[in-house]
């Protein structure tokens, strides 16, 4: 399938759908691919020209015009999955040599099958936390309205309102809706400056998706927003490290205290911390605080391929295992934001450092995230700095994952305690 200039998409006929391994493309089959998720977005790629698979000549074909009317530009259609889906290809496409890198969404590979779109992609997480038909605007404004009164003053909940309503954030939807689990974004600044950032991009050609938060919230405005949830939501999670802030651990001053204001009203609910794990001493103050689970975002666990990504301003590689090793150490629930890409994540050289990893670290869940980045740029940056060898296959990494590491849960979601 392709797109034409105006956007709409149509199959091709004599093509079969392709995806892309690092610089490899994958013929996609039936038994690769399924139903595209409910709440996935189609992309056209302007600029980019299409790979596709020539049935009658037997052959991987790049194309840029429309073969059964060649004055008609076509391009690329790639895949921005629902939670819990991870990419097993990217999108099949090749750029000019001067191209700028992609606006930053992840791009799955897709096909079109009998009546229906189909992803390449393995589900990972069946909960329905982000799903779209189960939130429905009207409730998401009634419930605006109600803290509005409730708490007048507390400025989270406002900035709350904005994530809500105008970033159309799951997170912040789900505070107002009284479900699962509340964001507490707290920080203006981060330690890091990732390649990919969806709160800050300085440089020219990429945009963040969301502005920073402008004010450090009050310990008791956080605990505020986290009591309410925690007080109307069963088995509720409450987390630090949101899309639209730097790091938390940067606002220990803030979040250290309203950890401590939660923990003496209530042992209910989960506190949890998405973190690049950059400060283990405030890791530590954290656990000690009542802190019940920490998410690290890493898109590898080889020091050269992860600063080449994170590009750390003021820690190593060295203080993010310090920092998972405390939080084990406390007897934490420590999972992996991992920031996967397909040709990367599933090179021998990357498999084998996180199976290492998992055993000096005793993590307890990966959290599989599709890198949100120009997966042609990013492969190519990382092979760079250190190749990563042959590819296994997105599926038997993590089915080989899960005979090697039986207890080790895989997901996408922040789990409450009570599924720890
Ligand atoms: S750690 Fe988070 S906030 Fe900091 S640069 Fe990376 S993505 Fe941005």
């Amino acid at each position: 399938m392709a797109a034409a200039e105006n956007g709409d998409i149509f199959e091709l006929e004599g093509y079969g759908a392709v995806g892309f391994s690092k610089d490899q493309p994958v013929r996609l089959t039936r038994s690769q691919t399924l139903a595209m998720p409910h709440g996935s977005e189609l992309m056209m790629l302007p600029d980019r020209a299409l790979v596709a698979y020539n049935l009658d000549r037997d052959r991987f074909d790049t194309l840029t015009r429309n073969p059964f009317a060649p004055d008609e530009k076509i391009f690329p259609v790639a895949v921005f999955n629902s939670p819990g889906y991870v990419n097993r290809y990217f999108c099949a496409y090749k750029a000019p040599e001067d191209a700028g890198p992609l606006p930053l969404f992840s791009y799955g590979a897709v096909g079109f099958g009998r009546n229906h779109f189909r992803s390449a992609a393995i589900q990972v997480d069946t909960e329905p936390r982000q799903d779209l038909r189960q939130m429905p605007e009207n409730k998401v404004i009634q419930g605006v309205g109600h803290m509005q009164k409730k708490y007048p003053n507390n400025r989270l909940m406002r900035h709350l309102e904005t994530c809500a309503l105008q970033y159309g954030c799951p997170a912040g939807k789900n505070f107002f809706l009284q479900r699962y689990e509340a964001p507490l974004p707290t920080s203006r600044v981060c330690n890091a400056n990732c390649l990919g950032c969806i709160s800050l991009q300085p440089g020219p050609g990429l945009h963040a998706c969301q502005d920073r938060i402008a004010f450090t919230p009050t310990a008791a405005e956080i605990a505020q927003v986290a009591l309410e949830h925690i007080f109307h939501v069963p088995r509720a999670v409450v987390s630090f490290g949101q899309g639209c802030e730097g790091e938390p651990l940067t606002a220990h001053k803030a979040i250290v205290p309203a950890v401590q204001m939660i923990r003496e009203q209530t042992g209910q609910g989960t506190i949890n911390l998405n973190t690049n794990a950059s400060l283990p001493e405030h890791v530590k103050t954290l656990c000690q605080s009542g802190l019940d689970s920490m998410r690290v975002s890493m898109n590898s666990v080889r020091q050269k391929t992860y600063t080449a990504y994170f590009r750390p301003s003021s820690y190593t590689w060295e203080d993010v295992l310090k920092s998972i090793d405390t939080a084990r150490a406390h007897n934490k629930f420590v999972a992996v934001n991992y920031l996967n890409c397909p040709g990367f994540t599933d090179s021998e050289k990357e498999a084998a450092a996180l199976f290492a990893f998992i055993r000096d670290h005793d993590i307890n869940m990966i959290q599989w995230r599709n890198l949100n980045y120009d997966p042609r740029q990013y492969v190519a940056a990382m092979e760079t700095v250190a190749p990563g060898g042959p590819i296994l296959g997105m599926a038997p990494l993590i089915n080989s994952l899960k005979q090697t590491f039986p207890r080790l849960i895989h997901g996408y979601f922040n789990p409450p305690k009570e599924r720890f």
